[in-house]
């Protein structure tokens, strides 16, 4: 018996971040910071749950994106990203 775990892909963490961002966010674009790879966060390996979620960039495994939600408060921690792109619809 393995411990392995299987991330979700980014999509999962829709829900979650809607907590914070008005916009749907899954389709924001993440600058990896370890390696540069530039892709939405709906591509991210996903990890945790409800909570406390992990986004790993997938080629190279750096932590893009923390979340913690706490109920009151959400903290977001982008450490592991150059940048994180977000495109608004227009009205
Ligand atoms: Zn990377």
């Amino acid at each position: 018996m393995t411990d392995e775990v299987h991330p979700l892909d980014g999509n999962a963490a829709a829900g979650p971040l809607s907590r914070l961002f008005t916009s749907d966010v899954s389709g924001a674009v993440v600058v990896c910071g370890g390696c540069g790879r530039e892709g939405a966060i709906a591509t991210l390996a996903l990890y945790g749950r409800d909570t406390g979620l992990v986004l790993r960039c997938p080629t190279c495994g750096t932590v893009n994106l923390r979340v913690l939600d706490t109920g009151p408060t959400i903290h977001l921690d982008l450490r592991g990203s150059v940048r994180m792109s977000v495109r608004l619809a227009l009205d």
